[in-house]
């Protein structure tokens, strides 16, 4: 008998003063009584207070997806039932498309045409899942006579997913609809910068039929709420995407319980231009590759290595579009870049970027904080270009997280590859060339989870994204990612009609 009360949650407009815990499906106070509040980076104006959860909270919150997916019906509903559910949670995020997207753009201080791409992006998630799992299942092996043998798909359970700053609902949506499809119960963790359509997303995981305890979310702090996941023995995977330094550490203490682990980390992507590319489509994919989502994405493609034939040419048509780029109003349609997350990462960027002068390298444009009128309260960068740069400067090698890209020159395709590869990272890469088989080669030779041709877009749903190296494991917005999502249970059987007697006694 389920002991899992069903319960539809008061639907709330998406964008107000407040948003609460949701665990168990209500939406419920700290159990502290603590609130924290979001800021938008644009600005520096507060835009809602938020429920903190404490341990006791983030414990509340497994007991209840561990209470659901024990003796809860969600693993048990035909897969056909749970795509539709799936397939309406998409269909609620589309009818309030646009409130999601002025959250989005509230919460984090990224352009509008960037959130509009990543909150449809985050909608079709949910529907590429829905389809994706209908076809998840598993095998009949060949065995011996009077034997059969059949495979089958079981969710892992009950699943810690803790997500980043960058990208708040689509990463929500990378994690909660491969899990749910599959029939896992999960506690999200939003990164606290950026909570509120992570929130929005678990409310309408609710009025979408997803019952009671499946998915559950507890903003608050990753050193303590987010450890405290990762350590719980009642957790039987985590999903984690941030930064580097913390996913070694969540992997360290995962494997004290043995728990699963998928990690996306960061990423410091080479961009390869041949001197055959085409110039034009080459420089426009460039200037979007790192400068996209104020160079805030894990695939940006920071590093940039230009053929020498064509360096001066490329570098001076780069610097001219780059130089085009418009800051400002996260609102208007126009804006090319927003805001800068916070005024740490602010800080951390800078100091980047001051490394690289001490360093001997070139500023060649942008390299200071940016000041936008009528937002002067808020956290911008100019868009930035290094140039003189050697391979082991910070500045080639760390993950700077923001819009400041390095450029330097190869002189072959041997070397490119060399360049390319000269990295702990291996998350995204990118090459420009019109030779078909040129391309082939080095895709090959990339050691990176993701390689992009002639193009600067990097995933779709469907496709694999994920890293190599120090970039993490684990592949998400793909099929594959349900098996990360599911474990595999043999049942072999015996039909033969004599007893099976091997001991011969
Ligand atoms: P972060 O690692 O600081 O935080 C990520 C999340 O982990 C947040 O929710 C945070 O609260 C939580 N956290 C922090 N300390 C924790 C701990 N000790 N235990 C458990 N959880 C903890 O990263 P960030 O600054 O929010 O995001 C930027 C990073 O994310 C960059 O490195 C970027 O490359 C990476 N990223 C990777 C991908 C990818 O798919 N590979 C996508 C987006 C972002």
């Amino acid at each position: 008998m389920s002991m899992v009360k069903e319960q539809k949650l008061e639907q709330l407009p998406v964008i107000r003063e407040s948003y609460d815990l949701v665990i168990g499906g209500e939406r419920v106070k700290s159990t502290s009584g603590e609130t924290f509040t979001t800021y938008n980076p644009a600005n520096g104006k507060a835009v809602a207070e938020v429920a903190k959860a404490s341990m006791e909270d983030a414990d509340r919150a497994v007991k209840a997806a561990r209470e659901a997916f024990d003796f809860g019906k969600w693993k048990k509903t035909p897969v056909g039932k749970r795509a539709r559910i799936l397939n309406k949670i998409a269909s609620i995020m589309r009818s309030r498309f646009n409130d999601l997207v002025q959250l989005e753009v509230l919460d984090s201080g990224k352009s509008i045409s960037a959130a509009q791409g990543q909150v449809m992006q985050a909608i079709e998630d949910f529907e590429f899942y829905a389809g994706a799992i209908v076809g998840h299942r598993g095998n009949v092996n060949n065995v011996p006579g009077q034997f059969f043998n059949y495979t089958q798909k079981e969710p892992v359970g009950v699943c810690a997913q803790i997500i980043p700053w960058n990208y708040p609902l689509m990463m929500a949506a990378w994690k909660v609809a491969p899990a749910i499809a599959a029939g896992c119960t999960v506690i999200l963790k939003p990164a606290s910068l950026t909570p509120l359509t992570a929130i929005v997303l678990t409310e309408i995981c609710h009025e979408a039929g997803v019952p009671a305890g499946v998915v559950n979310v507890v903003p608050g702090s990753g050193s303590t709420i987010g450890n405290y996941l990762v350590e719980h023995p009642h957790v039987d995977k985590v999903a984690f995407t941030g930064s580097t330094p913390i996913g070694k550490d969540i992997m360290a203490k995962a494997s004290e319980t043995l728990k699963r682990v998928t990690l996306e980390l960061g990423g410091k992507s080479p961009n390869v231009v041949f001197a055959d590319a085409n110039m034009e489509a080459a420089v426009a994919g460039s200037v979007y590759g790192i400068f996209y989502n104020t160079g805030q994405s894990c695939e940006a493609r920071s590093r940039l290595y230009v053929e020498e034939s064509i360096y001066d040419e490329f570098l001076e048509k780069f610097v001219e579009k780059t130089k085009k780029l418009k800051l400002g109003d996260p609102f208007n349609e126009e804006t090319h870049v927003g805001a800068v997350i916070s005024r740490d990462q602010l800080e951390t960027i800078d100091g980047y970027v001051q490394s690289a002068k001490e360093e001997g390298a070139t500023i060649l444009l942008g390299g200071k904080a940016a000041v936008i009128e009528g937002h002067e309260g808020g956290f911008w960068y100019e868009p930035t270009i290094i140039t003189d740069v050697t391979q082991s400067m910070k500045v080639v090698q760390e993950e700077i997280f923001g819009p400041v890209v390095v450029i330097s020159k190869f002189s072959n395709e041997k070397e490119a590859i060399q360049l390319a590869n000269d990295t702990i990272f291996g998350l995204g890469s990118a090459i420009w060339t019109t030779d078909q088989a040129r391309a082939t080669r080095v895709a090959n030779e990339i050691r990176a989870g993701i390689v992009m041709v002639n193009s600067p877009m990097s995933a779709f749903p469907g496709t694999p994204f994920g890293g190599y190296k120090q970039s993490g494991f684990g592949r998400e917005l793909c099929i594959e990612t349900l098996d990360l999502y599911t474990e595999t249970k043999s049942v072999l059987t015996y039909f033969g009609t004599r007893p099976l007697n091997f001991f011969n006694i």
